[in-house]
């Protein structure tokens, strides 16, 4: 009984004390954002700027990072700045991040967003290109964020990294994509920890998604999966929230949180779970 009624006040506090979201705390802040072109991460350049941001965008596409700047700089960004670079290559992560601090003068909010292109299909035994993806959704991330440690430890900064329901979930059709996930769980948590217990001050935030309603994720999944998708906006404005209040794990739609619990509560029911949501006919 004792751990129960525990149990119950440690739910019922998490869910009512959190820092509530102040969007002048983002006016002025320096943020690099990844994955900024389309998607979700063009919705976070939008929402950063709308707060007065200072942001450097990246992806590949310069033609496309041009019109997305000019689209900030239109929503009342302080400052915006972009880079085209191709995180498939070792080299561009610390070039970046070299970039950013040269032009805001040091980062406030590091956004690690981008992925490289998955097909959403039953593994074929690709494992180049398996190992290409983990380079740029895994080792990009590792190397911008050793290059970006020591600006946002000076200025008490955060590192936001998106992630998806299929890093703490496997589910069919991703295999390559969800050991990318995976990944990220295991080695931005782990230095959450570290850093903790470095007493050095840089908030570690993880971003779990579901499927949102990005042109991409929609193209890959018709057909394939039985769910709704959200809104790509109202995801980005979850993400930037929870990096702002620095909170550890947020889950986006809320309630994936306790699909998540209920998967490790109830292990013998997984496969059903599973198989209600995916059409296993498609090939
Ligand atoms: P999109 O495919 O819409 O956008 C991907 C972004 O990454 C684009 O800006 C793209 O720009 C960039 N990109 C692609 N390849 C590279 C590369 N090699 N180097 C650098 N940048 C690259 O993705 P979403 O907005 O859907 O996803 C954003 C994040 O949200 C991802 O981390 C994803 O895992 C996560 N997520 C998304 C879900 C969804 O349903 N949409 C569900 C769960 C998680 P460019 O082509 O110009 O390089």
């Amino acid at each position: 009984k004792v751990l129960c009624a525990t149990g119950i006040i440690a739910v019922l506090l998490a869910f009512f004390w959190k820092d509530t979201f102040n969007p002048e705390s983002l006016s002025g802040a320096r943020v690099l954002l990844t994955g900024a072109s389309a998607g979700i991460g063009e919705q976070m350049a939008y929402h950063y700027a709308r707060f007065g941001a200072e942001i450097l965008l990246t992806a590949r596409r310069e033609a496309v990072l041009q019109k997305v700047m000019e689209k900030c700089l239109t929503l009342g960004a302080k400052k915006v700045f972009y880079v085209p670079a191709d995180m498939s290559s070792p080299s561009e992560p610390e070039k970046v991040v070299q970039f950013a601090v040269q032009k805001l003068g040091g980062l406030d909010y590091l956004v690690l967003n981008h992925i490289g292109n998955s097909p959403f299909q039953m593994w074929n035994g690709d494992v180049e290109y398996t190992r290409w993806l983990m380079q740029v959704n895994f080792f990009s991330y590792v190397a911008l964020t050793t290059a970006a440690l020591p600006t946002l430890e000076k200025n008490k900064g955060s590192l936001v990294v998106v992630s998806s329901l299929t890093g703490k979930i496997p589910t069919p059709f991703t295999t390559s994509y969800s050991a990318t996930k995976f990944a990220l769980d295991g080695f931005f948590s782990s230095l959450r920890h570290e850093l903790i217990m470095q007493k050095r001050n840089i908030s570690v935030t993880l971003c779990i998604l579901g499927l949102i309603d990005t042109d991409t994720a929609l193209e890959k999944t018709r057909g394939k999966v039985y769910l709704t998708a959200s809104p790509a906006a109202e995801a980005a404005l979850a993400i930037i929230q929870a990096g702002a209040t620095k909170v550890q794990e947020v889950f986006y739609p809320w309630w994936l949180q306790y699909t998540c619990s209920l998967w490790v509560l109830f292990p013998c029911h997984r496969n059903q779970v599973l198989q209600s949501y995916y059409n296993y006919s498609s090939p």
